[in-house]
C-alpha cells in the first residue's frame, strides 16, 4: 500500500513547525463536514489553486464547497520558498519549440498575468503576506552566464520584458555575502511572498465571497456522473462541477492525473535571528535568491532578520529525521560564515512534478477539472490556474484550453512504478550537482 503523503510526514489538523507557521495571520478552524450538501462546485483541496479557484466562482455567483483534508494552507501553499517567479517552468526558448510560438507567447502572458494576479488578491482582500519585488537567478558556472544573459535579452527583444538584468560577477558577490557565484539575472518583475499569509487571506476572501469551507475533511472517493458525488468519512457533497486542486497530495484519488503527477519533497531552514546588518552582509537587497543547482538552493531573508534557506531534495515520501543537518550542508557551501548559527526552524514540504515540468491542465471528465504538477513553480501560476479553472466551468476556456494543450505524458511505468525511476534520474542529476558537472 502507497504511503498516504497526507499523513506520512506531519500531525493531523495542524500546520508544520515552519517559521511561516510561526509568523502566521491564523485563521479559526473551519468545521469538519458531516452529512449531505450540495452545491454548484466543489473543490478538493486548500492551496492556492483550490483556494483560488473557489474564490472566482465564487465571485461568478456559484456556490461552491471546498474540502480540505487539513488546514488550508496546509500543504505545499504554506510551506514554500514564497518565490513568485516570472515565465512558466520551462523557459521561453524551451515552449517556443515545444508548442510554438503562438502558445508560447499565450504562456507568457498568462505567467504574466499571474503575478500581476497575486498582487492585486493582497491589494483587493488587503492580504498581508509582505509581497516584496525581486528574484535574483545565479550561477555556480562561468559558462552558463551567458546564457542566462541571453535569455534576459531574448525575453527584452522578443517579449518586451525589461525588468530582468544581467548581474557580472562583480554584482553578484555585492549583492550576496559570497563569492561562489559567477553571475547571473536580477529580475525586479518577479517577487516573494509570506507564503502561509497569503494562502490564509486567499481563505478568508473566499469565505468572504460565500464559500463555505471544511476542514480535516479528507475525500475518500469521488463518483463520476452530473451530478458527480464527492465522499469523506462524515459526510457527502453532490455537486454539478469537480475541481480537483490536490497536487503533491492527490495520492491514489485519481489514477490518471496520479500517473502523470509525481510528489517530491523539498525542505527549508529558517536561522535564528541575525540583526539587520547580518541578514544584510547575507543579501544586501531584500530580494529572494535562486541559483542554478539541479537540487535547486532558494533563500532570502526574514521580516525578523533570519536567512530562510531552501535546499535538499531525498527521494523518500518521508522526510529525513535531521532536516536541519540536510538543509545545512548546501547553506554552508554558500554561506561557510554560519557554521555557528543556530537553525530555529526546520520543515518539509511535498511538491509535484511532471515529466515535462510544466503542469497537468485537464478535463477528467466533461464536469471535472484539476491543475496541478507546477513543478516547483506554483506560486504564481496556481493562484491563476484557480482564477483559470473558475473562468473555464463559466464557460470561457481559452486560457485552460491553451494549458491543458501543453503535452503532457505519464511517468514511466504510471502511478506503481514512476517512483524508482524517479529516483534513479533524481540521484544521478543531483550526483551531477555534488560534482560541479
Ligand atoms: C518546500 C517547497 C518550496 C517551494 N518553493 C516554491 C517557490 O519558491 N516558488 C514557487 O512558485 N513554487 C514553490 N513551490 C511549489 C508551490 O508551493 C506549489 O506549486 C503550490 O503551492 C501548489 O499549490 P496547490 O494548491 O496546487 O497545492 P497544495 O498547496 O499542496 O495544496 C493541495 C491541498 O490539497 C489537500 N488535499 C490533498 N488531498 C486531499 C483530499 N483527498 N481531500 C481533501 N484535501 C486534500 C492537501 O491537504 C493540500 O492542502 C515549493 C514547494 C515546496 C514544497
Amino acid at each position: 500500500m502507497p504511503l498516504n503523503l497526507l499523513h506520512a510526514n506531519d500531525a493531523r489538523g495542524s500546520y508544520p513547525a515552519s517559521w511561516y507557521a510561526a509568523t502566521a495571520n491564523t485563521l479559526p478552524p473551519f468545521p469538519v463536514l458531516e452529512g449531505d450538501h450540495k452545491a454548484d462546485v466543489c473543490v478538493i483541496g486548500g492551496g492556492f489553486t483550490g483556494l483560488s479557484s473557489a474564490l472566482h466562482l465564487a465571485q461568478r455567483g456559484y456556490r461552491v464547497i471546498l474540502l480540505e483534508a487539513q488546514r488550508v494552507g496546509w500543504g505545499a501553499s504554506g510551506r514554500n520558498g514564497g518565490q513568485v517567479g516570472s515565465g512558466q517552468r520551462r523557459d521561453q526558448m524551451d515552449l517556443e519549440k515545444m508548442v510554438g510560438p503562438d502558445d508560447a507567447r499565450h504562456l507568457w502572458n498568462l505567467s504574466q498575468d499571474a503575478k500581476t494576479l497575486v498582487k492585486s488578491l493582497c491589494e483587493t482582500h488587503t492580504i498581508d503576506c509582505a509581497h516584496r519585488p525581486g528574484v535574483a537567478h545565479v550561477d555556480w558556472n562561468a559558462a552558463d552566464v551567458p546564457h542566462e544573459h541571453a535569455y534576459a535579452e531574448h525575453l527584452n527583444k522578443t517579449y518586451g520584458y525589461t525588468d530582468i538584468k544581467p548581474l557580472d560577477r562583480a554584482a553578484t558577490c555585492d549583492l550576496l555575502g559570497t563569492e561562489v557565484y559567477h553571475g547571473g539575472t536580477l529580475d525586479m518583475g518577479a517577487a516573494h511572498i509570506h507564503p502561509l499569509n497569503f494562502a490564509l487571506g486567499l481563505a478568508r476572501a473566499a469565505q468572504d465571497a460565500g464559500v463555505i469551507l471544511y476542514e480535516q475533511s479528507e475525500v475518500t472517493g469521488i463518483q463520476q456522473g452530473d451530478p458527480v458525488t464527492i465522499s469523506t468519512a462524515t459526510g457527502r457533497i453532490t455537486a454539478s462541477h469537480l475541481v480537483v486542486a490536490c497536487n503533491g497530495y492527490l495520492g491514489g484519488l485519481h489514477e490518471k492525473t496520479a500517473s502523470r503527477v509525481m510528489p517530491i519533497n523539498n525542505f527549508i531552514v529558517a536561522t535564528e535571528q541575525l540583526g539587520q546588518d547580518g541578514a544584510e552582509a547575507l543579501i544586501k537587497q531584500d530580494v529572494a535568491i535562486a541559483d542554478s543547482k539541479f537540487v535547486v538552493n532558494y533563500y532570502r531573508r526574514s521580516a525578523d532578520h533570519r536567512l530562510l534557506f531552501g535546499g535538499g531534495e531525498t527521494y523518500s515520501y518521508r522526510f529525513p529525521k535531521d532536516i536541519r543537518a540536510l538543509v545545512r550542508k548546501p547553506m554552508l557551501e554558500i554561506y561557510p560564515q554560519l557554521k555557528d548559527v543556530k537553525l530555529d526552524y526546520a520543515w518539509g514540504g511535498t511538491l509535484a512534478i511532471t515529466v515535462n515540468r510544466m503542469p497537468y491542465f485537464a478535463r477528467l471528465s466533461p464536469n471535472i477539472l484539476t491543475a496541478s504538477g507546477y513543478s516547483g513553480h506554483g506560486v504564481a501560476l496556481a493562484t491563476l490556474a484557480g482564477r483559470i479553472t473558475a473562468a473555464a466551468i463559466a464557460g470561457q476556456s481559452e486560457d485552460f484550453d491553451v494549458m491543458a494543450r501543453v503535452p503532457t505524458i505519464p511517468f514511466p511505468g504510471g502511478r506503481a512504478l514512476r517512483y524508482p525511476s524517479l529516483v534513479l534520474a533524481m540521484s544521478w542529476y543531483a550526483l551531477r550537482d555534488r560534482l560541479g558537472l
